[in-house]
This record gives C-alpha cells, sequence and structure tokens, in this order.
C-alpha cells in the first residue's frame, strides 16, 4: 500500500529526548518531514508545550490522526541499549516511545507519505500532535481542538494512535474509554480514651461503615460495550499510633473506573450522599482525570475495523478497556477510535517495536486512508 518507510523518521523522533514537557527538538523533526509533502504546519505552543497540527487538503472527508510526541523518563534501571538512541537490534526498534506512541506517530506520517505520493488524495488527511499526553494534558489536545473547532478544522473522523493490541497486531481497535475520578475522604470525630467510647465519636467506625456501604452493591452491571464500573478503595490511613485513643479523623482515598452509565458528577454526588448518613462531618475533594465515552459502532467504525483485518488478517475486537487517553478530549467534537502499535513494552524499560510491526502499522493505516476515501 505505502513505500514509505517509517523506520527512519521513528528513530529520528526518539532521538529526541522529549520527556514531557520537553520537546526536545521532536516536533521539528516531524514538521520537517510533513512539510515537503505539502502539509501546511502550524506549531501552537501553549504554555511550555509544543503541539502541532498539520493539514493537507481543504475538502472532506476530513481524517485526523491523533498522537504524541512527549514520552514518559527513561526510568533508573538500566537499558538493553540507550533509551534516546533508537537502536535497531535483531530487526527491533528500541528506544522511550518505540511503542507509545512515536512509532504509530512515524508509522502514520509514512501512510500519508504513501497515500500522497500515490496520488490518491480526495479529502483532507490532518495530523493533531501535542508535548503534553502523558503528563497533565491541560495545554496540549484540549487546547489544539479549541483552536481547530475556532478555524472550522474538526475533523469527520479521528483515530488516536495509542497502542491497543494486548500481543498481536489488528487484536483490539478501542471505541471508548472508562472515565476516571478519585475521591479523597476525610471523616471527622471526637478523640477520647477507648474505655470511655461515650465520650468519643469514632470517625473510624464512620469512615468503615461509609465504605462498606459504597461496595454493598455494584454500581452497575456493565453495557454492550463497557465493563461494570468499579470502585477500589486505595488507602484507609489514620495514624494512630495509641492503641488506647480513639482518634479525632480518619481518612480514605478511593479512586471510581465508570462506563456511561454515570458521569463524574453523578458519581461525586452518589459518594456525599452516602457519606452523609454515616458521617456529620467529612471533607471530601474529588480529581476527575476523565469523564467515560464511546463512539457507538456504526458505519465509521465498521470502516475502520474491515480496514484493520484485510491489512492483517486479524479480526479486530472493539474494546472500551485501559486507561484514559486524549481520546476523552477528541470524543466532545467527533467519532474517535485508537489503533496502534502492541503495547506489551509500553513505559517499560526496553521498550521496543519489532521493525516489522511497525511497518505493518503504517500498511495499516494506508489501508484506512483509502477507506475512508480521503
Ligand atoms: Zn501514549
Amino acid at each position: 500500500m505505502t513505500d514509505a518507510d517509517p523506520l527512519p523518521l521513528a528513530q529520528s523522533l526518539i532521538r529526541c529526548a522529549s520527556v514531557t514537557p520537553a520537546d526536545a527538538g521532536a516536533q521539528n523533526v516531524l514538521a520537517a518531514f510533513l512539510e515537503p509533502l505539502g502539509f501546511a504546519v502550524t506549531r501552537l505552543r501553549f504554555g511550555a508545550i509544543e503541539n502541532l497540527f498539520a493539514r493537507i487538503g481543504s475538502d472532506g472527508p476530513h481524517f485526523c490522526f491523533a498522537g504524541h510526541t512527549d514520552v514518559v523518563p527513561a526510568g533508573a534501571a538500566g537499558w538493553r541499549t540507550e533509551p534516546f538512541a533508537g537502536e535497531v537490534r535483531d530487526g527491533v526498534l528500541y528506544g522511550r516511545g518505540a511503542c507509545d506512541m512515536k512509532g504509530a506517530v512515524a508509522a502514520f506520517a509514512a501512510a500519508a507519505a504513501g497515500h500522497l505520493a500515490a496520488g490518491k488524495l480526495r479529502g483532507s488527511i490532518s495530523l493533531l500532535i501535542t508535548g503534553d499526553e502523558e503528563a497533565d494534558a491541560i495545554d496540549g489536545t484540549v487546547r489544539v481542538l479549541d483552536w481547530m473547532a475556532e478555524r472550522g478544522q474538526i475533523p469527520d473522523f479521528c483515530l488516536v494512535g495509542e497502542p491497543t493490541n494486548p500481543a498481536r497486531l489488528g487484536e483490539v481497535i478501542k471505541i471508548g474509554r472508562r472515565g476516571s475520578i478519585t475521591a479523597r475522604i476525610t471523616v471527622h470525630g471526637t478523640q477520647g480514651h477507648v474505655a470511655y467510647p461515650h465520650r468519643c465519636d469514632n470517625p473510624v467506625h464512620r469512615l468503615v461503615r461509609a465504605l462498606d456501604a459504597m461496595l454493598a452493591a455494584p454500581l452497575d452491571a456493565g453495557t454492550d460495550w463497557f465493563e461494570p464500573s468499579s470502585l477500589q478503595v486505595t488507602t484507609i490511613d489514620v495514624g494512630n499510633p495509641a492503641s488506647n485513643v480513639v482518634p479525632a479523623s480518619a481518612g480514605a482515598v478511593l479512586n471510581i473506573r465508570f462506563n456511561d452509565r454515570h458521569t463524574a458528577n453523578s458519581l461525586e454526588g452518589w459518594l456525599r450522599a452516602t457519606l452523609a448518613r454515616y458521617a456529620e462531618r467529612f471533607e471530601m475533594t474529588v480529581s476527575v482525570s476523565g469523564e467515560s465515552f464511546l463512539t457507538s459502532p456504526g458505519p465509521a467504525v465498521d470502516t475502520l475495523r474491515a480496514a484493520v483485518a484485510a491489512a492483517t488478517g486479524v479480526q479486530p475486537r472493539l474494546d472500551t478497556g485501559g486507561g484514559t487517553s486524549d481520546a476523552r478530549f477528541i470524543a466532545r467534537h467527533c467519532p474517535v477510535a485508537e489503533f496502534g502499535l502492541v503495547g506489551a513494552t509500553m513505559h517499560q524499560v526496553d521498550e521496543c517495536v519489532p521493525v516489522d510491526e511497525l511497518r505493518a502499522l503504517s500498511a495499516v493505516y494506508a489501508r484506512v486512508l483509502a477507506a475512508f476515501g480521503v
């Protein structure tokens, strides 16, 4: 499908040590690849973060590839190769970002190059690339999307290149993700001597009863596309060194991964109401990493699925598992799905991708571009 090789671009990207928030020249490398192909590249710096939007064509359909050039740190443990050398050993490309997700960025750019070289462009192809995916994602995809929306640049469909496959290329397309909310709870009581409980108000008992009530029934039974939502208490903290003292307060932290039966708001309300049944005085702060979203299966997802199957010989499963990704922001604007490399080594020491798999992903993306008629 494409004769453009993604390997040299993937190596060049890995050689930029772009640990969030640093860019280290990574987006220059990408821009230098795209501009000669005819892409109009706009650099969008927000705060300390480099972002990039590139588009070729002005007609529809408009197909966008979204990804990130930032990476997590190499970590303290020793690597088999230099983590930012982009070295190929025995047919395997090593380096931080090889699979998450400089490899996929290079695969898409190469696929676009092949599509253009073959004279196949009918609509528009764009790339939404951020340097702020692995950290707070404040000055990244969200702000680029706002910029795109103001200029009428929202695509008809967006594909995020996160690693989605557990073991083999073609296994899994993600069409949604669960949301995530973390609650930090402190329950207050009245401190006192354990031998005189009528003079105390034990906050540990109140907290434990409230948590037990939260865990008593499942949040839901799951949906056609989502696992049941899951509440996990991650810590209960009292820090009381005395066995004969009822403490003044008790704390806990919990996280809920939730499907589209809930919103962060509805869950926060439920948590507060449950706490209020067991504790008169408490504080709760919540942080929301993202709402759940779903791109309902339909013609666009079918087109993507058929293209992946045709290119890989594997029938992909539609899935909504795993953590959050920037797709949660894109879903507010347009249909979005995710397909990338095998994720087995993401964020690990010796992160790597077999060169054959990298080229196969590029062939998948080339097939996808043709299937969407862009
Ligand atoms: Zn990633």
